[in-house]
C-alpha cells in the first residue's frame, strides 16, 4: 500500500501514483509498459492475475524492474506530513527521510518496555507511564533480595519466597547428592570386581606355584631316596673291598708260608728262615 495522498503538501505527478491503490508509490516496482506500482500492490495482484492492471498486456513477476531515476529522484523530494499529525506532530519532510523521523518520532506510540505490559504509549509519554507502570519490577524493600512486581506488590511474602527458594535448594542439593553416591557406588563397585578377578588370578597362581612345589618337592624325595640307595650300595661295596682285602692278604700270606714250608719241609714258625740263614754259614765254618 502506498502512501496516503492527503499526507502530501503541494502537486504530487500522476506518474508517481500507483496503478492499483492510487496512493504516492511505496518501495515502486515497474512493468516494461512503463506503468508503475507499489511492490507489495503488483505482488497482490500478479497471485490471480498475468497482465498489467493498467493496460492488460502481458506482464509477470520476472520482468519488472526499479522505477527509472529520474522518477525515483522526484518521488524521494516530495515533501509530506509525519504518520502522527493528527496526534500532534507537526513535522513535514522529505518521502526520502520520513521512515527515520518516524522511526523516532515522539508520538509514534510503542510498546512499554516492561515485559507482560500490554500499554502502547507515545514515546514523549513513556516514562511517565513506567513511573505508574503494573509491570514494572523492583528490588523488595525489606530486603529478601526479590525482584517485586508492582502488581504482585501487596501478595508478596518474604518468608514465603525464601521458604520456596530453600526447598528448591534442598531438594536441588538432595538431588546432587544422589547423584553423587549413585557414582562413587558403581566406581566402587566396579573396582570391586575388579579385585575379586584379580583375587581369582591370583589364587590361580598360588594353586599352580603350590602344585609345582609338590611336584618338585616329590621329585626331591626321590632323588634323595636314590641318593641314599646309592650310598647304601657304595658303603656295601666298600665293605665288600675290604673283606676282599683282607681275603687277599690272608690268601697272600698263606700263600708265601706255604712256598716256605715246601722249601723247608716244615711248618712255618716265626724267624725259622732267618734261623737257617744264620746257621747256614756257621755250619760250613764248622766243616
Ligand atoms: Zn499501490
Ligand atoms: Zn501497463
Ligand atoms: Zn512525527
Ligand atoms: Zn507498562
Ligand atoms: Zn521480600
Amino acid at each position: 500500500m502506498g502512501y496516503d495522498i492527503e499526507r502530501f503538501v503541494g502537486y504530487v505527478n500522476e506518474g508517481l501514483l500507483c496503478c492499483i491503490c492510487r496512493d504516492v508509490l511505496e518501495d515502486p516496482l515497474q512493468a516494461p509498459c512503463e506503468h508503475a506500482f507499489c511492490t507489495s500492490c503488483i505482488h497482490g495482484w500478479l497471485v490471480h492475475h498475468n497482465n498489467c492492471p493498467e493496460d492488460r498486456q502481458a506482464l509477470d513477476m520476472s520482468v519488472l524492474r526499479p522505477l527509472y531515476r529520474y522518477m525515483k529522484n522526484d518521488l524521494n523530494r516530495l515533501q509530506l506530513h509525519c504518520k502522527n499529525r493528527e496526534h500532534g506532530c507537526e513535522m513535514i519532510c522529505s518521502l526520502e527521510s520520513i521512515d527515520r523521523h518516524e522511526r523516532e518520532c515522539e508520538y509514534s506510540h510503542i510498546p512499554c518496555s516492561n515485559t507482560g505490559c500490554p500499554v502502547l504509549v507515545e514515546r514523549r509519554n513513556l516514562d511517565g507511564h513506567l513511573a505508574v507502570c503494573e509491570y514494572r519490577s523492583r528490588e523488595c524493600p525489606n530486603g529478601c533480595g526479590y525482584t517485586v512486581l508492582s502488581a504482585e506488590d501487596t501478595q508478596h511474602n518474604c518468608v514465603a519466597e525464601l521458604r520456596t527458594e530453600l526447598e528448591l535448594l534442598r531438594s536441588e542439593m538432595i538431588c546432587r547428592m544422589e547423584e553423587a553416591r549413585h557414582e562413587m557406588e558403581s566406581r566402587l563397585d566396579s573396582q570391586r570386581r575388579h579385585m575379586v578377578q584379580k583375587e581369582s588370578l591370583l589364587q590361580n597362581e598360588i594353586e599352580e606355584l603350590k602344585s609345582q612345589m609338590s611336584r618338585m618337592m616329590s621329585d626331591l624325595r626321590s632323588l634323595m631316596a636314590a641318593e641314599r640307595q646309592h650310598r647304601q650300595e657304595l658303603e656295601q661295596a666298600e665293605l665288600e673291598k675290604c673283606e676282599l682285602m683282607e681275603l687277599r692278604k690272608g690268601l697272600q700270606k698263606d700263600c708265601r708260608l706255604n712256598s716256605d714250608a715246601s722249601k723247608k719241609g716244615t711248618h712255618f714258625r716265626p724267624l725259622t728262615r732267618l734261623d737257617s740263614v744264620k746257621r747256614k754259614p756257621r755250619e760250613v765254618t764248622v766243616i
